[in-house]
């Protein structure tokens, strides 16, 4: 398979407007996109880069940014994205960890990154882009030509680094490459029926898959306009509805638009799909929101590593609580610790395998994630039903043993998130003198609720077996969090332990 970019130009070249501002206004034509990572394409090659150096991109979402990216692919180098929240501690591993050979960062963040590479072996170029795209790495890039000939890359060629959230351990660089993208974009596309008039209605950050892999590349393949927002903005969000037919975003995105009285059928009129991803929606959500909006969100599951493994059908049954089945071209195993598959409705470890599974991490062994027969080890547990549908039951880590049994946060979380006077959960072990660990709840009460930690351990004695109920409750404000929406239940273990 030759260069990525050439199937997103081959898709895209008949398209109109590629990014639009809120006002409906053409920001830039995808014959802009052409011309413009042509432009930073040249200029990459100018500064010496060549095919395989990393370049590191800590910068807003912009117009110029996406340009960038698309520069890198077609010259072969490596896009290394950044989360816009790392601070010094974070860059300093990062930059050590990558050797990148060029640095674009915000203006603000220049001399930080100076100072962080002078303790560095090899030099590293450092240019700024700021949040409306103007930049260092821009001087006179008028100038450069609006032609450039593709760097030659096959399947196995790495187009981008991402680092992994890293909440135990050091966060580690998934090598994703050209056949990883190639693969997992043509199968979703498929999967979720793009049709020509479909326009993309964009607030995730694109330092992350969910944004850039999922969201703007779908567009890119289908020449649809995207509607490319800096932040997701709930009321924003819902008075553009009528002018895009495809939102994508995390579980938190969807309670915060759920709690805003415009949403409604109407707002939604002209949409034609909600997806959901990167943490669990919960069943209520679901519910919620295809009450209020006549829409079935379209739950997929995937991670960093893999891209997207599976959804749900499109055209079909979406079960609340699911995350679909495997995307074709993508094998999913569930198994016990003894490697054998588990039966229908069982808990075990998810495997996954297929062109979307990425490469391995940046100089480190790998051996370890992967299978004899070549599965990746994705760390999450799920069962699988009679209909072949797979739920997420939650990372293997977060599973608790206590007595010697195995206990599922999920199972304990749906049961509380369900009772009146509560918002969510998050159900964590902690450690015990008897048990090993003790099952705790942390939990989000709704406003003016006084539900109190006996109702809830008296209704979780009733519904379940006596070891699966929380030992101790805590009332919390807010869940933490990162930025794609996750239940931070490493900080919940360090916070409430005794
Ligand atoms: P990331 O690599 O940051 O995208 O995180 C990937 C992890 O997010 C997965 O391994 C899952 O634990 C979780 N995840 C992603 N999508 C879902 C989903 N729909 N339901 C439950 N967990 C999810």
């Amino acid at each position: 398979m030759p260069n990525m970019y050439n199937l997103f130009r081959e898709n895209s070249k008949e398209g109109g407007d590629f990014i639009r501002g809120p006002d409906g206004s053409t920001i830039a034509t995808y014959q802009d996109l052409e011309d413009g990572s042509a432009r930073y394409a040249n200029r990459l090659t100018g500064l010496g880069l060549t095919k395989g150096d990393r370049v590191m991109v800590q910068a807003e979402k912009s117009v110029e940014s996406l340009f960038l990216y698309f520069a890198c692919l077609r010259t072969g180098l490596i896009y290394l994205p950044l989360n816009t929240a790392y601070r010094l501690n974070e860059l300093d591993y990062f930059v050590g960890n990558s050797s990148p050979k060029l640095i674009v960062c915000a203006p603000d963040n220049e001399q930080m990154f100076a100072s962080i590479c002078k303790g560095i072996a090899h030099s590293a170029d450092i240019q700024t882009l700021d949040s409306n795209g103007k930049g260092s790495i821009n001087k006179n890039l008028s100038n450069e030509p609006t032609t450039f000939n593709e760097q030659v890359c096959d399947d196995n060629d790495i187009a981008v680094i991402l680092y992994t959230s890293g909440t135990t351990g050091q966060p580690k660089g998934a090598m994703i490459s050209h056949g990883n993208l190639v693969s997992n974009a043509v199968a979703l596309h498929k999967a979720w029926g793009w049709t020509r008039g479909d326009v993309m209605l964009h607030a995730l950050p694109i330092f992350h898959i969910h944004g850039l892999f999922v969201a703007t590349h779908l567009a890119v393949l289908n020449a649809s306009p995207i509607i490319f927002l800096p932040q997701f903005d709930p009321e924003e969000i819902i008075g553009l509805l009528p002018v895009a037919t495809v939102y994508m975003g995390v579980p938190t995105n969807y309670t915060r638009l759920l709690a805003s009285p415009g949403l409604t059928s109407d707002a939604c009129r002209n949409m034609r799909l909600f997806t959901s991803g990167s943490a669990p929606l919960l069943a209520q959500t679901f519910n919620e929101f295809k009450r209020r909006t006549g829409h079935a969100i379209v739950e997929r599951y995937g991670m960093t590593e893999t891209g997207m493994n599976t959804t749900n059908p499109v055209n079909g049954l979406r079960k609340p609580g699911t995350v679909g089945s495997p995307l074709p071209g993508v094998s999913c195993k569930i198994i016990d610790h003894e490697g054998i598959e588990v039966p229908i409705n069982e808990t075990g470890n998810l495997l996954v395998k297929g062109q979307n599974v990425f490469r391995g991490y940046w100089q480190s062994k790998t051996a370890d994630e992967f299978t004899n027969d070549g599965y990746f080890k994705t760390g999450d547990l799920a069962s699988r039903d009679d209909d072949g549908y797979i739920s997420i039951v939650g990372r293997d880590k977060d599973m608790i043993i206590t007595g010697g049994f195995n206990v599922y946060p999920r199972e304990i979380e749906n049961i509380i998130d369900n009772m009146p006077g509560i918002d969510e959960s998050a159900v964590i072990g902690l450690p015990h003198g008897d048990f090993g660990e003790a099952v705790t709840a942390v939990v989000v009460k709704s406003a003016g609720s006084n539900i109190d930690e006996e109702t809830i351990i008296q209704h979780l004695k009733n519904t379940l077996a006596n070891f699966k109920v929380a030992k101790q409750v805590f009332f919390i404000g807010t869940l933490p969090r990162n930025t794609m929406g996750k239940v931070q239940k490493n900080v919940l273990r360090e916070q409430f332990k005794q």
